[in-house]
């Protein structure tokens, strides 16, 4: 497991130097775990990463099992270290270049890797929209593995976000470089490893990657509940934005992982609670609960980590609290509030536990 170290570390090479973000302060998920725990402050960037930063950490995976998702990521690997032309420096360059190029992005988008999913998105942010009705403005950004084999894309990121690149010359002489590269491996940048991102902003941005997708189906879950599932927990987040003042539980807490199993654990209550519902995307329990134990990862165990998730059993215990209120509310096909969705998490939180 060690091996896959390498691919997460900050790449130190002069030619691979990233320039600061424009707009935001911007996390890796390696950043996170380094820093200082921030007592009682909330997260601004929700890393939904099912990225397995985790492999680092042999001794805390030994006491979790891998699971099909994990296994599938595994094989992401291994074929990474059979292709002669793969490169780490160059792997790790791609997936910070990728993210920071989602989270500037604005414009027209597509969902899936050929718009498979666009119609689903649309009517599912349609239904999200309704649903919570919060005041904000939701943007939902797509992630695409052939974005960096786009000579024109891939410029322009290399132009935007690479400390090295001074002008679109440079950045086309670049870009033109890691296209012969591209041309020779078969993982670069084809691997969905490198559109794996599915994170939420407080301006409003969601992000999910198709690699992240067709990962989740070949572990054996549907895209379309894949889709759906990360979309609504992506989406309550926003809530969670919106409603940071007046949300102050995590305040008592004094880890920083524990505030972010709270805010994740109740962003799978809330997606559950909106998957079930009559009026939300009407998902029986049984495609939901196989939603939450297939997509679980090694890294959920991790719960030292800053941006721990809850355990498999606690994400498994949020989701079924989700789906009960979602029923219990079924025949008069009424929709709680926000405000009410996160008071009865509040109160229940002894069963997620
Ligand atoms: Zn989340």
């Amino acid at each position: 497991m060690l091996l896959c170290t390498f691919i997460f570390q900050a790449c130190s090479k002069e030619e691979f130097d990233l320039k600061d973000p424009v707009f935001h302060p911007y996390l890796t998920q390696v950043e996170i775990q380094l820093k200082e725990p921030s007592y009682t402050s909330k997260p601004d960037i929700f890393l939904c990463n099912f990225s397995n930063t985790y492999f680092e950490d042999e001794i805390s995976i030994a006491s979790c099992q891998l699971t099909d998702f994990g296994l599938v990521l595994l094989d992401y690997f291994e074929s990474f270290f059979n292709d002669p032309y793969f490169d780490f420096d160059l792997a790790s360059y791609y997936t910070e270049l990728h993210k920071k190029y989602v989270t500037h992005y604005r414009g027209e988008n597509y969902y899936g890797a050929s718009g498979e999913y666009d119609q689903l998105a649309k009517k599912r942010i349609r239904e999200l929209t309704a649903f919570w009705d919060l005041n904000r403005e939701i943007m939902l950004n797509g992630q695409h593995t052939a974005s960096l084999n786009d000579r024109e894309i891939l410029a322009d990121m290399i132009e935007s976000f690479d400390r090295t690149i001074r002008n679109r010359d440079e950045a086309y002489e670049k870009a033109d470089a890691l296209l012969e590269i591209n041309a020779l491996s078969p993982n670069l940048p084809e691997s969905p490893y490198f559109a794996m991102d599915a994170f939420t902003l407080s301006n409003g941005l969601l992000v999910i990657g198709d690699g992240l997708i067709e990962s989740l189906v070949a572990a054996g879950i549907e895209g379309e509940i894949a889709f759906t599932a990360i979309l609504s927990h992506e989406w309550w987040h926003q809530a969670q934005y919106e409603y940071a003042e007046e949300w102050t539980e995590v305040e008592e807490y004094d880890e920083a992982w524990e505030v972010s199993r709270f805010i994740e654990l109740e962003a799978d209550y809330a997606a559950a609670y909106f998957l079930a519902h009559k009026r939300g995307a009407t998902y029986n329990w049984k495609r939901i609960e196989e939603y939450f134990r297939l997509s679980f990862n090694v890294g959920d165990c991790l719960i030292n980590s800053d941006t721990h998730h809850g355990t498999p059993t606690q994400r498994m215990n949020a989701a079924e609290l989700g789906y009960e209120l979602a029923e219990s509310a079924r025949k008069k096909g009424f929709i709680l509030s926000p405000e009410e969705v996160h008071a009865y998490f509040v109160e229940n939180l002894d069963k997620v536990l």
